[in-house]
């Protein structure tokens, strides 16, 4: 017999899935890592149980605890699932720009769900980083996750998401293109594959509205790269200590717009249907073609699946409200 002992055990192995239409003006092999398979539906289960059996290997997290995370919903769905499995109390802080269904969907694998204004100085006592911290420090015997500054994040990714992709294509990836948000995805796998070969190029997508690619660029925290911004999963108004500078070659920015047309676009044309960061990402990709020449194989990363923005990038209606279709 072949089985997972729970369903934990089926978390990683995705396969990778070559692109064929969305890669105009593109020569290289490209590849996506599609997470998807994962069973929370996203990438984020990897580092959810990472973080959470390093936290009982070190004590933090004890028998009957509570798991008390800020979260834009898929490391909740990881955290959840591994809570229900190892019978822990999940509690889910989240901001409410964020998809209907992503609270509903960790409402359903059994977490508390607190919703917090979006738009407010992370410093502010309100914003889902402090809403976090104080629920942590006034629940007994319970563990703050902190995803962003969690080095367990990263970790999740140099032992198993990197190891794969390097083994999926035979050591022959020449670039790596994905979504940076905690940096978590693009700091693990971009030192594991440059430790491999240094001559692999890690590349960022970011957001307008984020700090990264100043950060990268300059050195500089510029404040005014901080705005209100529609795309869910990237970008972010602080420097995580998951995202490891030092092993990114650079930051292309994508548009709220062309996020949203691209996440469309994926599922029409590719049958890939998939969250709005990964419509980040391929647009991210396209935007640097004249890195990739003729025999490069460009593995990409798609996060997370298209059913949590169905009210959202998968309805017209919405897109076109928000001007992004006639
Ligand atoms: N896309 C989605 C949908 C996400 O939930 C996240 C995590 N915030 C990311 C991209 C970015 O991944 P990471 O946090 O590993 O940088």
């Amino acid at each position: 017999m072949e089985y997972a002992e729970n369903i934990l055990g089926t978390i990683g192995n995705t396969p990778l899935v070559k692109i064929n239409k969305l890669t105009e003006g593109i020569d290289a092999l490209v590849l996506a890592k599609y997470e998807t398979f994962n069973p929370g539906n996203s990438v984020k289960d990897r580092m959810a149980v990472k973080m959470i059996e390093d936290a009982e290997a070190a004590g933090l997290l004890k028998p009957g605890g509570t798991i008390i995370e800020g979260t834009s919903g898929n490391t909740g769905m990881g955290l959840a699932l591994a809570a229900i499995v190892k019978g822990y109390r999940m509690v889910c802080v989240m901001a409410d720009k964020q998809s209907k269904e992503k609270i509903d969907i960790l409402r359903a694998v059994g977490s508390e769900v607190v919703v917090c204004p979006t738009n407010v100085a992370p410093d502010d006592p309100q914003s889902y980083y402090s809403t976090s911290k104080r629920l942590a420090e006034e629940t007994p015997n319970s563990w703050y996750v902190n995803q962003y500054d969690n080095l367990s994040n990263t970790k999740a990714h140099y032992e198993s998401t990197g190891p794969e992709i390097w083994r999926q294509t035979d050591g022959k990836v020449t670039h790596f293109v994905v979504g940076v948000g905690t940096g978590g995805t693009i700091s693990g796998v971009g030192k594991y594959l440059k430790e491999q070969n240094p001559n692999v190029k890690v590349w960022g997508v970011d957001t307008y509205g984020s700090v990264f690619k100043k950060y990268h660029e300059t050195g500089e925290f510029d404040e005014n790269e901080i705005y209100p911004y529609v795309t869910e999963g990237i970008g972010e108004d602080i420097l995580p200590k998951n995202v490891d500078f030092s092993i990114i070659d650079g930051f292309t920015k994508v548009t709220d717009k062309d996020a949203a047309i691209y996440t469309q676009r994926l599922a029409k044309e590719e049958g890939m249907f998939l969250g709005n960061s990964a419509g980040a990402a391929i647009k991210g990709l396209l935007q640097l073609k004249e890195h990739f020449k003729k025999d490069d194989v460009v593995v990409i990363l798609f996060h997370d699946h298209g059913s949590r923005y169905v009210g959202k990038m998968f309805n017209d209606d919405w897109m076109r409200k928000m001007g992004y279709i006639e």
